[in-house]
């Protein structure tokens, strides 16, 4: 059912299949898409004890099969940005690979590593997304946010935002990213273009791409150890594990597949039976990247209890 509630979109009792990458189904009591920062910013005025969740592209996401009672905003509609010289101001919801390919246009490098992230700008700088030596934290300057518990937007330069591997304040602190500046690299278009098809071919056979329903790497890969998260789960024998609705991908263990119907336990006892595994063979506990939205089953809330510890 679609209500129209001050303006924001209002989705009520609304499936959320496709907007996880996981394809988990799920529902949201409520789900507000805005059409711009303010309308987010008005919703959580009017939810002012219990924030709403904000979600980007729904790719690190892991969503109760049990539902979701908190209100969820999807952050799509939020998408303005400005090019200025080597400038680019952009919004929240705006998609990581569409940014790659303005700032091809643009003949600005700093973005390449983003044409094969499916993700949105906010759920980018919360984890501080990464891959091939670049992260969205490199060219970054400064950041508009929400403080939605002091209910006061502030600018923030990018040392404030404690980034490190796959973290920033985000997770710290009652902050909503509305909109980030970056400064990039003047370059040579067919160079630009060189490095973002070679990020693509490098991932075309160790990334499942989204015709097989997953979240991106599981696992972070461990600080103490040589072996990365994926070696470590496969010399365990668990390549091509399955549990329940959920597989290891064959040609990379850290990643998890949704088969087809898999809930949010399903997921959790499989990422759960890895960590215990790893563990017992190597004492090395890892630390799942995922985040959990929703409402846990006792068993969940003992897993993740431990995991996420
Ligand atoms: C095929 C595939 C490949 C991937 N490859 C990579 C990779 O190479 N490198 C990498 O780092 N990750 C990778 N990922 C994981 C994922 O894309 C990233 O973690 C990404 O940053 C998540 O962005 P999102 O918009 O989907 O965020 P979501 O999954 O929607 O949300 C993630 C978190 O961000 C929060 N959030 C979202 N928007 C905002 C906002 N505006 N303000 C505050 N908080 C917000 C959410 O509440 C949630 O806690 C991959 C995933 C897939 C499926």
């Amino acid at each position: 059912m679609i209500c129209s509630q001050n303006e924001v979109k209002l989705y009520k009792d609304f499936h959320l299949t496709n907007y996880n990458t996981l394809k988990i189904d799920s529902i949201a009591d409520y789900f507000y898409i805005p059409d711009n920062y303010g309308e987010m910013i008005t919703l959580f005025k009017k939810y002012k004890e219990e924030a709403p969740v904000v979600i980007g592209n729904g790719s690190n996401v892991l969503f109760s099969s049990k539902g979701v009672k908190t209100p969820v905003i999807y952050t799509g509609g939020i998408k303005s940005y400005i090019c200025l010289d080597k400038f680019i101001n952009v919004e929240a919801g705006f998609k990581t690979q569409t940014l790659s390919k303005l700032a091809l246009e643009k003949k600005l490098s700093g973005f390449e590593f983003l044409i094969g992230i499916p993700a949105t700008l906010g759920g980018a700088i919360y984890m501080n997304a990464g891959a091939h030596n670049q992260t969205i934290s490199d060219c970054l300057k400064s950041v508009k946010v929400y403080d939605y518990q002091k209910n006061k937007v502030l600018h923030l330069k990018k040392e404030e935002l404690n980034f490190s591997y796959r973290h920033s304040v985000f997770m710290e602190k009652p902050y909503i990213l509305l909109s980030a500046k970056f400064e990039l690299k003047r370059g040579k278009k067919e160079e630009i273009k060189a490095r973002m098809d070679e990020n693509l071919i490098f991932r075309k056979n160790r990334q499942p791409n989204l015709a097989l329903p997953n979240a991106g790497s599981v696992f972070k890969n461990p600080k103490n150890s040589t072996l990365s998260a994926g070696a470590l789960i496969d010399k365990c024998g668990l390549r091509g594990f399955e549990l329940g609705g959920c597989k290891v991908w064959e040609n990379h263990c850290n990643f998890i597949i949704n088969k087809g119907g898999a809930t949010s336990l399903d997921y959790t006892r499989i990422v759960f039976e890895i960590y215990t595994k790893v563990k017992e063979k190597f004492n090395i506990e890892l630390t799942p990247e995922i985040i959990y939205i929703g409402e846990m089953t006792k068993e969940e809330e003992e897993k993740w209890k431990i995991l996420k510890k």
